[in-house]
């Protein structure tokens, strides 16, 4: 790994033992040769494994003994730029304790500067352009370093020995507050002040900062906040927090130890955390009794709250669902009128990276949203795999090149329902590409035609292979786990192409090395007006309940409550039902906890995707049961189907006899449960796999967990890439390539 200062550790480990040599990067790792006797070479080879840097990883390492040179001291040489590029790119790191005193101390050179770094922190993937890692190879090699940087850069006994972004005040990269018309308004130091001045005043600031801007107003403004929504069109979604330190966060919300380790990682991630009492306003995350939280993870962002000294909003510098702003110009153009005023630097970003989301589960990280700090990273998998690119799903798209046994998979792209994001989606699969010199012989996409994704795969010409969305979820949720099969996967998510035509979401897959079997799935019913529908969960409650009355739904009294009242609306409800017309047919989970939802009168339409869920999933944390309803699962020709019929029913008693929907919400997820349980006895496999995007919720996740480990199963869940589409990538690389293999 480069960029981790790995090789000045071997400088001083050599020196130590006074070996003889050099030490030097290349494009697919670190080359050492050393003269010596045998003992300290063996010694050498021992402690280099045993005290390599926090941040280092050593894959693979190989040797062999030549014939002397008769070197005379050791050096660390220039990277050598030949050969195949495999040294793995480093992820963008929060700044170390190290350089956060020095920012903070009036007597060094570094006082207040923003974009402070040294060999264990600081950008690397946002601003690497081409492997090797030098800085000719970043965005910083259009500043040139000062004479005590470039001591300190040559100095293989300093801190910032070869820290390719290393810069200061005096010759690196320097801020400016602009304001909408993108004239200056202050620089350096005082621009920060302004900046502040501004958010305490209630306007809404765009930062540039590691992987792109954020916007940021007080946390505790509720006004702000509100204006903030508006002009993004974002009316409900969480805003993700930056709260000063630990200790205020700590007042807000319960954080567990592992939760504090998130927190305080490298990677510095946004971790859901459950709301204890509160200080920040109520519009940050509305009925939510988690909030989104990270700590200041660059010298910029701890300058800046230092200042202010309480909480921020800092959300993704954006309109809706388009994918981040980058560059200071492009900002200015596209958050023009959401931002009063800009907070912009002179480091170039090479690529967008946006914050991780991570949440804690039966005590362990699930990634939620895999980016800063995590991308790109690579998952190893047990056996080389030819050279593929697989271009993910629709939502939460991210894409994933394979390169011998590693999985390289990209930082979060997002929805790829707009041309910024396609325009976006296409850039990273050219620079992900660029960075490791790869050319795919296959591409692989998802089996539905109208993705974006799966469109531009048609498009590439080159051999495409299309994996079935469920076995893509369990599959990746088998490599990250290490698992070869058989398995009983349970992939639930909200929508995924079948390979019968219709939606899947409730499925239960058979997997074994290179084959799956849908053995089980949730009694399928029709959602009136298809996509309008997700959009809004009385539809699906209608679709759900047509499936269990049929038409006599629309003339009962019983059933007025879930009627729209208006009869032309009605009517075209009833017709579409009737008639089979744009209603598909979807055994979703996703879908059923939509239409659950809707009948408990928690949610009648979303303004982002997965609202209902979650409504739903925090009405059941608000009572303790262990209460269940009555189901059944059917055996028809050679599958199980989990008949949701007897539990409707009873929610439909319950709302008869006034039980709260919170009851009703836990009794619901109960039941789910259950039924994943009885499916799992009656597969009889013992090792259990839970992915797909329901599997974020954790009251159902943990749950599940729980009782299939009681019932002498063992369970396996997501961890290290998302269960929710942004896992599917690496899936489909895993799929084809177990595919080729069959052949
Ligand atoms: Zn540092
Ligand atoms: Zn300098
Ligand atoms: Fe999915």
């Amino acid at each position: 790994m480069q960029g981790v200062g790995f090789r000045p550790f071997v400088y001083r480990l050599a020196d130590e033992l006074r070996l003889t040599g050099w030490v030097c990067n290349s494009t697919q790792g670190v080359t050492i040769e050393l003269e010596g006797p045998a003992d300290r070479l063996d010694e050498f080879l021992i402690r280099l494994k045993n005290e390599k840097p926090r941040l280092s990883m050593i894959s693979a390492l190989d040797y062999s003994f030549q014939t002397p040179v008769g070197y005379t001291d050791f050096k660390v040489i220039d990277s050598l730029p030949a050969g195949d590029k495999s040294a793995l790119v480093l992820p963008d790191i929060a700044i170390c304790q190290d350089c956060l005193q020095e920012i903070f101390n009036p007597d060094n050179r570094r006082y207040r500067y923003p974009f402070t770094n040294c060999t264990n922190c600081g950008p690397r993937y946002s601003i690497i352009e081409s492997l090797p890692y030098d800085r000719g190879n970043t965005t910083m090699k259009i500043f040139r370093m000062c004479d005590k940087c470039l001591m300190e850069y040559e100095d293989p006994r300093n801190r910032r020995f070869h820290a390719q972004p290393n810069a200061c005040p005096e010759c690196g990269p320097h801020l400016e507050l602009w304001d909408r018309l993108g004239k200056t308004q202050a620089m350096y130091n005082d621009a920060l002040l302004m900046a502040c001045q501004a958010i305490k005043q209630g306007q809404i600031l765009a930062v540039k900062g590691l992987g792109g801007f954020h916007l940021v107003v007080d946390a505790t403004n509720g006004q702000a906040i509100e204006r903030l929504r508006q002009l993004k069109t974002r009316p409900e979604k969480p805003l993700a927090l930056m709260y000063p330190d630990i200790a205020v966060i700590k007042k807000d919300c319960e954080v567990k130890s592992i939760e504090e380790e998130l927190l305080c990682s490298p990677e510095s991630p946004i971790v859901l955390l459950k709301l204890k009492s509160n200080s920040i306003s109520s519009q940050v995350a509305p009925d939510n009794p988690y909030l989104g939280i990270m700590l200041p993870y660059t010298p910029l962002h701890h300058l800046l709250i230092a200042e202010l000294k309480s909480p921020i909003v800092a959300t993704s510098g954006n309109l809706a669902d388009e994918p981040i702003c980058i560059d200071e110009n492009e900002a200015l153009a596209r958050l023009n009128n959401i931002a009063d005023i800009f907070l912009v630097h002179n480091r170039p970003i090479t690529r967008h990276v946006d914050d991780s989301i991570v949440r804690v589960m039966m005590g362990q990280m699930t990634i939620m949203r895999r980016a800063r700090g995590y991308a790109p990273l690579p998952i190893s998998l047990k056996q080389s795999v030819p050279s593929i690119l697989a271009v993910g799903a629709h939502q939460k798209n991210s894409i994933a090149i394979a390169k011998g046994s590693q999985v390289f998979i990209s930082q979060h792209i997002g929805d790829l329902d707009n041309r910024l994001a396609f325009e976006t989606f296409t850039k990273t699969i050219k620079s992900l590409a660029g960075i490791y010199d790869f050319s795919p012989e296959n591409i692989i996409c998802d089996k539905h035609p109208d993705y974006t994704s799966s469109k531009y795969a048609r498009d590439t010409m080159l051999e495409r292979e299309e994996v079935q969305h469920h076995y893509a979820h369990v599959i990746s949720c088998m490599a990250e786990n290490e698992l070869d099969g058989p398995v009983l996967g349970v992939a639930w998510d909200g929508t995924g192409y079948g390979d019968d035509g219709t939606i899947w979401g409730g499925e239960f897959l058979k997997v074994d090395k290179n084959s799956y079997m849908r053995l089980a799935h949730l009694r399928p019913f029709p959602l009136p007006g298809g996509e309008k529908a997700i959009e809004e969960p009385w539809r699906i409650a209608i679709g759900l309940l047509y499936e269990l009355f049929g038409r006599k739904l629309f003339g009962d009294p019983e059933y007025r409550g879930f009627i729209p009242s208006d009869k032309k609306i009605n009517d075209l409800m009833r017709k579409m039902l009737e008639h089979n017309i744009n209603s598909p047919i979807t055994s979703s989970a996703g879908r059923l906890f939509d239409a659950v939802a809707s009948m408990v009168g928690l949610c009648q339409t979303i303004t982002f995707e997965g609202q209902a869920a979650m409504k739903l999933e925090f009405a059941a944390l608000k009572v303790k049961t262990d209460e269940t309803y009555e189901f059944v699962i059917d055996h028809i020709s050679n599958s199980y189907i989990l008949n949701w019929e007897p539990m409707i029913l009873s929610v439909l008693k319950d709302l008869k006899t006034k039980i709260s929907a919170n009851l009703i919400a836990a009794k619901f997820h109960n039941t789910l449960v259950e039924m994943i349980v009885e499916t799992a006895k009656l597969v009889g496999e013992k090792n259990i796999v839970l992915s797909g995007g329901c599997f974020q919720n954790k009251y159902l996740t943990e749950r599940t967990i729980t009782r299939l480990r009681q019932e002498g199963f063992t369970p396996f869940w997501h961890h290290l890439v998302p269960p929710n589409d942004g896992g599917i990538c690496l899936g489909q690389i895993v799929a084809c390539f177990q595919e080729s293999n069959k052949e």
